[in-house]
């Protein structure tokens, strides 16, 4: 009989409260995952998929709403002892030294100080802190300091390794020394811990550091499926292998509904929040966007995401705009311009105005609602309490706020409603823009 997975998630759902409390958002949806001895797990998915609620949920830090969670076989219960996790950033105890941030979660279970002392210099040797035990925090810098942050999970030794984007608050380069690092030592044979999960948003990340990227679905957050990396460690960025997969992961996150290998659910109808949902980006940013694409052929989005140094992160909800509001295209990895597209690149600054403003009322509903209710009001006004109510239907608090803020500065940098903040109160900005 194989043995146990060292962690497994069965049908495993996590709902929210909306911010009204009328209903509940499914954050995480049946999700089934299975952590095996010995291999390290990239989950892939873009902000607000659930990634860092599936990581509590494997720490025991909260309790699935449905499904279960099975740790070596048994029912996970209470706080997961196996697990340790590094976080995107730390707190360090500002008052504790090094060497003591690195032992605080081994105090409750009753070593002797001797000891103590001896597994956290074992822990910080690891990530080459050795020399600065006796140092505070405040004489790190922020890449250092998020060693401690790695020591102070190694010193656990834990059976699995839970890592929430621990590279994404360093700079680049700081982030790539540390992510070297800590494959380095996970190609050797003194690393503490059997198994890993990394949480990012970061398509090559994924591929340097994994044996599978496992790739969520978001809203509510789903398990599409997973690609295996069988790459030779350490890896090189600039193989055609390496760049293989890199491109089919790109197509998988711009592509939602793509199917992912032959483990991916069939195409749902979802009655999820996409009808107001609204992609976290400026207008600016698509039309900057837009000024790169070449007229013919479009662009690859590896090679866009280069040049204009986006993170995926950020690329994302500026291609999701631009496709709302039908400017584009994204195709198996390319991005080319739809024929309003191609028309926004070549127009004046006051005719790119105009055009936003079409497809804003053409393809976002709630802008044509609220355009409208302007209309039909004797005082030419809409309060904001309204757009936030109907959005609170549908979203978590942060999620209706983040939704309505993007509703503000869209209408407004396309000169179609402006926001007065003291009143709440939307208005045309002028007669003719409504036509
Ligand atoms: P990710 O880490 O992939 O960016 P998260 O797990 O942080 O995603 O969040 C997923 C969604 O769940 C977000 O929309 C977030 O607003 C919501 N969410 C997370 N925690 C809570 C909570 N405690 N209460 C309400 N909503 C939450
Ligand atoms: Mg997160």
């Amino acid at each position: 009989m194989a043995p146990d997975p060292l962690l497994s998630l069965r049908q495993v759902s996590k709902l929210f409260r909306s911010a009204d409390g009328s209903s509940r958002v499914a954050v995480l949806d049946e999700v089934n995952l299975a952590i095996e001895d010995g291999e390290v797990v990239a989950l892939l998915g873009r902000s607000g998929s659930g990634k860092s609620t599936l990581l509590r949920l494997m720490a025991g830090l909260i309790a699935p709403s449905e499904g279960q969670i099975q740790r070596d076989g048994h029912p996970l219960d209470g706080v997961n002892q196996d697990v340790a996790i590094v976080f995107q950033s730390f707190a360090l105890l500002p008052w504790l030294t090094v060497l003591e941030n690195t032992a605080v979660g081994l105090e409750a279970r009753g070593l002797s100080r001797r000891e103590l002392r001896q597994r956290a210099l074992k822990a910080l040797a690891m990530v080459g802190l050795e020399g600065s035990a006796e140092a505070y925090p405040r004489e790190l810098s922020g890449g250092m300091r998020q060693r401690v942050g790695f020591a102070r999970a190694f010193v656990m030794e834990p059976a699995l390794l839970l890592m929430d984007e621990p590279f994404s608050a360093l700079d680049i380069l700081t982030a790539e020394n540390l992510r070297r690092d800590i494959d380095e030592l996970w190609e050797g044979s003194n690393f503490p811990a059997r198994s890993i999960v990394i949480v990012t948003h970061s398509i090559e990340e994924a591929v340097l550091l994994s044996d599978r990227v496992v790739l969520l679905s978001a809203n509510p957050g789903r398990v599409r499926g997973e690609v295996r990396i069988p790459l030779p460690r350490p890896r090189d960025d600039s193989t055609p292998a390496f760049r293989v997969l890199v491109d089919e992961l790109y197509r998988y996150m711009t592509d939602p509904d793509l199917p992912v290998g032959a483990t991916a659910p069939p195409p749902e109808v979802s009655n999820g929040p996409q009808g107001l949902a609204l992609p976290p980006a400026s207008l600016g940013g698509v039309c900057d966007l837009i000024a790169t694409v070449p007229e013919t052929g479009g662009i690859s989005l590896a090679e866009l995401a280069d040049e204009l140094v986006l993170e995926l992160d950020d690329l994302l909800p500026i291609l999701d705009a631009g496709e709302l509001l039908e400017l584009m295209e994204v195709d198996g990895g390319r991005l080319v311009l739809t024929a309003e597209g191609q028309r926004l690149k070549d127009a004046s600054e006051e005719g790119q105005q105009l055009l936003l403003r079409r497809q804003l009322i053409d393809h976002v509903p709630l802008v044509a609602q609220i355009q409208e209710a302007i209309l039909a009001s004797a005082r030419g006004e809409v309060e904001g309490d309204e757009v936030l109510d109907l959005l609170n239907e549908q979203f978590t608090g942060p999620e209706a706020d983040a939704v309505f803020e993007t509703f503000v500065s869209w209408t407004r940098s396309c000169g179609l409603f402006r926001y007065n903040r003291e009143q709440d109160r939307f208005r045309l900005v002028a007669e003719e823009a409504a036509g």
